[in-house]
């Protein structure tokens, strides 16, 4: 069993430094909110001061913070991770955060000496309940064998996706997909709608024909044919529009940064604004369907 340090105790850490405790981890745990730290503190794990606290004399750091600045923050602050981690440590960053800052933040690992993996989630809250995370893996092949069994513990598909900051790069890509395709298929039953189509008869054609997606299949934006839909609960999330216009908007720096064309991807990035502007930013993002067809004035 090993000696982990878990910092950023949200509604994704919570889950997945439980799991850890559960599979009989030694986890000093810290996060900027105290409330945080007692909930876990109370299921097993060591409450530490300080982020640094956090690192100090263990086998593997773990982050799940929300943003590039934050992850900067905690693993090169003065008394930060970096400072504090033993030279042996594998240290693991599976928030969401842009590539840029990953490569940065894991280049200045190697140089102290220290191994660094980027492995952002995908999966939602329910999926690091229940263990079953996605993780997207960035950093050496060597690094992400020895880690796999602590991955292997809070998820169930774990792969390496290159060198550093690929496994952001992969959630980034893989999210742009799903934007495109969620809002694609939300205007295919918003029109079948208007031309008199059953929701139930466009799902058996699409979801067998060229049409399919995941959008469709497993996360299907109205109520009924996929009975665990956030559709079928009023959009309640799920993952929210907000995190997903997060996302969007790291592709659209990456897009950007690398001059890539992506119209698409700015559409998506500016219908998920105006949906979150209008006051939905904790919808499901499967909601956007409400925004296409009008429902939300
Ligand atoms: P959250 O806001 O619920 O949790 C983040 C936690 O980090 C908070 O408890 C906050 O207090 C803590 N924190 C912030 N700065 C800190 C610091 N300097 N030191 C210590 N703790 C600090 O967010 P979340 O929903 O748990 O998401 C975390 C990451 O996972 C994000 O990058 C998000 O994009 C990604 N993600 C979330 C989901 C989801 O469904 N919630 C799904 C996939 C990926």
């Amino acid at each position: 069993m090993s000696k982990i340090g878990f910092i950023g105790l949200g509604n994704m850490g919570s889950p997945m430094s439980t799991n850890l405790i559960k599979a009989g981890h030694e986890l000093k745990v810290f996060d900027l909110i105290p409330e945080h730290v007692e909930t876990i503190a109370a299921v097993g794990g060591a409450a530490v001061p300080t982020a640094g606290e956090a690192a100090r004399d263990v086998d593997y750091v773990i982050t799940m913070l929300p943003a590039g600045r934050h992850v900067r923050d905690v693993y090169l602050s003065s008394g930060g991770v970096l400072e504090s981690a033993p030279e042996t440590a594998i240290l693991i960053d599976c928030s969401t955060i842009d590539v840029a800052t990953a490569r940065e933040v894991a280049d200045r690992c190697r140089q102290s000496g220290r191994r660094m993996l980027d492995a952002p989630v995908s999966g939602g809250v329910s999926g690091a309940e229940a263990a079953s995370l996605t993780f997207m893996v960035g950093g050496s092949e060597v690094t992400f064998k020895e880690a796999y069994p602590i991955l292997d513990a809070m998820g169930k598909n774990i792969i390496h996706a290159g060198g550093p900051g690929n496994g952001q790069a992969a959630k980034m890509c893989n999210n742009l997909i799903l934007a495109i395709s969620m809002i694609g298929t939300s205007e295919a039953f918003v029109l079948a709608e208007q031309l008199g189509l059953d929701h139930q008869k466009l799902f058996d054609i699409s979801s067998t024909a060229s049409g399919q997606s995941w959008a469709l299949t497993s996360y299907c934006p109205v109520p009924g044919p996929v009975p665990g839909s956030p559709a079928n609960r009023n959009y309640q999330a799920g993952f929210t529009a907000a995190m997903m216009l997060k996302d969007l908007k790291l592709a659209e720096e990456a897009v950007r940064a690398y001059q890539v064309s992506s119209p698409l991807g700015a559409e998506a990035t500016s219908l998920y604004s105006a949906f979150v502007d209008q006051g939905h930013s904790e919808m499901d993002f499967s909601g956007i369907i409400k925004f296409i067809r009008g429902d939300l004035h």
